[in-house]
């Protein structure tokens, strides 16, 4: 087949371009990314024997090979791994594979350099940051044919035959001007020793004169004693398993017992940009006896411990299991559980002794956490534990421990207020007499926020309740003289005539026009009745169309409110009705818009408001 010319996707091209144009001062890095995928190739093809040995002649010793050519300025990286054949050069050098990357290239647009880009792994493409050529010669395990694949990085490669022995893969770097320092095989050696001391096969650097040298330990990291492993060699690994920056935690242990096996389990400091993804591949690894089995090993960790990134090497499980028979294994069940304890366990010692840092990891992955609350009731309890909250007492966050030994006398409630964010949350009207009564209310603004209080109901016997539904308990909360002072408020029967006045004009809009217990500064609020949704819950599924209408709510009066009381004191004067009729549309208007709602009909609320107005103006 005679050589054919094909055109990059669109994203690796702007991709590529972003790369090539960067001024990114660790340039090294092309050397990592180039041995990681070597490395990962001959994790795949060990794999691929344990069922299909006939792939190769003979079982292969695994390692990746450097070398260098300076007369030509070439630097060669070479593995016996799986290799690709024409259609994996095209697909895996061609397209970019990892769902959501596209999306977020796109999103970056041009101000994009390397440092925001490099938390997904430029991974192959980074070679072009120090080549102005690639070639890549391919032979699959188990096929005849070699591949060629070459490209200069700008918008095309090319694909054809090639020559090669044996299965794998050689990525051979043309060097551009000014990068003469690799071929320097002393560098060479110190940048793979650097990044790659913990890949678990040998890394070899060859020299201008054919003398080979082994750089790395070649031991699987997690093996080895933590005593032994720089913080160093941590953030590699964490790197080498698609992590970026530096891990938030690191837990290392092996487990003993009934089941043995050794875990290295990352938390990242930063939160994924594809983390809401739903197409996101988990980031654990398992491993059989040192053996690569599955990168995508669901069953490792719960979906929402899905941050965590890092390694799990059983001792158990047989080596040759199927990915597929490895769903609803036992001893993976087993491993799992064991692995979601430590973990929560560690958070929790975390969030108690280190709340500050505790707070970071909180902020990039409470809301993931919580899905666990309502997805996977068996570690509810474990995971109420380490939730943190704002609240309306504070900046800090607080657990559930801490709110309810802040409780007030008579509270029997937690409450919380939920909303878009936590400004929005806090100017909520319906917080005003809680507020003013010292009691906390939780800002309950992550959308899973929705999901997990309905379905958790209660900490400890304490219901959580929102402050947009039901009845204020406020009444009962408090000690007589916290109870805010009654003398501006009209005498009940004036107020009384008002609510009844009221309820009358809005039968049809509402379910009920109450006294208000919980406001102090606002003259009206919505809330939901006892049985019904909360307000917010209400307008966020009927927004994702989980739900056709919205049920009708409650508008609460504040009777000390000086608006309300002038309107309590007219009831029964002179050309009152028509005034009492149009301060009803209005405040109910009026409530709509602090909840952030349309105003149902802008016409007649325009028509009263200039009415009111000129009112005021000619009085
Ligand atoms: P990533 O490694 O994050 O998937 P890369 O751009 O580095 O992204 O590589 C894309 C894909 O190309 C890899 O997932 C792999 O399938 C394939 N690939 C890259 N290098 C090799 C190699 N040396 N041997 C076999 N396959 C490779």
């Amino acid at each position: 087949m005679a050589e054919e010319k094909l055109k990059f996707e669109t994203e690796v091209s702007r991709l590529l371009g972003i790369v090539a144009n960067s001024l990114y001062s660790r340039k090294e890095i092309f050397l990592r990314e180039l041995i990681s995928n070597a490395s990962d190739a001959c994790d795949r093809l060990r794999y691929e024997l344990l069922t299909a040995p006939e792939l190769v002649a003979d079982a292969p010793e695994f390692r990746v090979r450097i070398s260098v050519d300076k007369r030509k300025r070439i630097v060669e990286i070479d593995d016996n791994g799986i290799g690709m054949n024409r259609e994996a050069l095209i697909s895996d050098l061609g397209t970019i594979a990892r769902s959501g990357t596209s999306a977020y290239i796109e999103q970056l647009g041009d101000k994009a350099d390397l440092n925001a880009i490099g938390q997904f792994g430029v991974g192959f493409y980074s070679a072009f940051m120090v080549a102005s050529e690639v070639e890549v010669i391919s032979r699959r395990a188990g096929e005849g044919q070699a591949w060629r694949w070459v490209s200069d990085g700008t918008g095309e490669f090319a694909i054809g035959e090639g020559e090669r022995d044996v299965h794998g893969a050689t990525v051979r770097l043309k060097l551009r001007k000014g990068e003469d320092e690799f071929l320097d095989a002393s560098r060479l050696r110190h940048v793979a020793r650097t990044y790659s001391n913990h890949i678990a096969l040998p890394i070899v650097v060859v020299d201008e004169d054919g003398k080979e040298e082994t750089v790395n330990e070649a031991s699987a990291l997690w093996t080895r004693p933590r005593k032994e492993i720089t913080e160093d060699q941590y953030r590699e690994f964490f790197h080498h398993v698609g992590g970026f920056g530096d891990p938030w935690m690191t837990i290392h242990w092996k487990a003993e017992g009934a089941l043995e096996y050794s875990n290295l389990v990352f938390v990242p400091s930063n939160r994924p940009f594809d983390l809401f993804d739903p197409g996101r591949k988990h980031g654990m690894r398992l491993f059989v006896k040192r053996v690569f089995i599955s990168e995508e090993a669901e069953d490792l960790v719960p979906p929402w411990l899905r941050f965590l990134r890092g390694v799990v090497d059983s001792e158990d499980l047989p080596l040759n299991v199927s990915r597929e028979i490895l769903q609803n294994n036992p001893m993976l069940a087993r491993m799992r559980k064991a692995i979601v304890k430590r973990v929560l366990g560690e958070l929790g010692k975390k969030a108690s002794k280190k709340p500050d840092e505790f707070e970071t990891f909180w902020e990039n992955f409470g809301a993931v956490l919580k899905e666990g609350l309502y997805e996977d009731p068996e570690n509810r309890e474990a995971i109420l534990k380490v939730a943190r909250f704002h609240s309306t007492a504070g900046d800090e966050l607080t657990s559930l421990a801490d709110y309810a030994s802040r409780m007030k006398e008579g509270q029997e409630a937690i409450y919380y207020v939920s909303g878009e964010d936590r400004e929005k949350a806090r100017l909520s009207p319906q917080l005003e007499g809680f507020v003013a009564k010292g009691v906390e209310v939780l800002l309950a603004t992550d959308p899973v926020d929705e999901f997990w209080i309905p379905a958790v109901g209660e900490y400890e016997g304490k219901a959580f309740k929102s402050v947009t539904r039901g009845g204020a308990d406020l009444d009962g909360i408090g000690t007589a003289d916290e109870k805010p002072e009654e003398d501006e408020r009209p005498d009940d029967s004036k107020i009384n005539a008002l609510i009844a006045m009221f309820r009358l004009t809005l039968k049809d809009e509402v379910k009920d026009v109450r006294i208000s217990e919980r406001l102090t500064d606002s003259a009206v609020c919505l809330v939901s009745d006892e049985g019904d949704l909360d307000i917010r819950i209400e307008r966020m599924l009927k927004h994702s169309n989980q739900l056709g209408e919205i049920s009708k709510r409650i508008l609460e009066v504040n009777p000390r409110h000086a608006l309300v009381v002038s309107l309590a004191n007219s009831v029964g004067k002179d050309k009152a009705g028509q005034n009492v009729e149009d301060a009803a549309w209005l405040l109910l208007d009026q409530a709509h818009i602090i909840e952030g709602e349309q105003v149902p009909d802008p016409a007649a609320f325009s028509r009263r408001l200039n009415n009111a107005m000129s009112a005021g103006l000619a009085a």
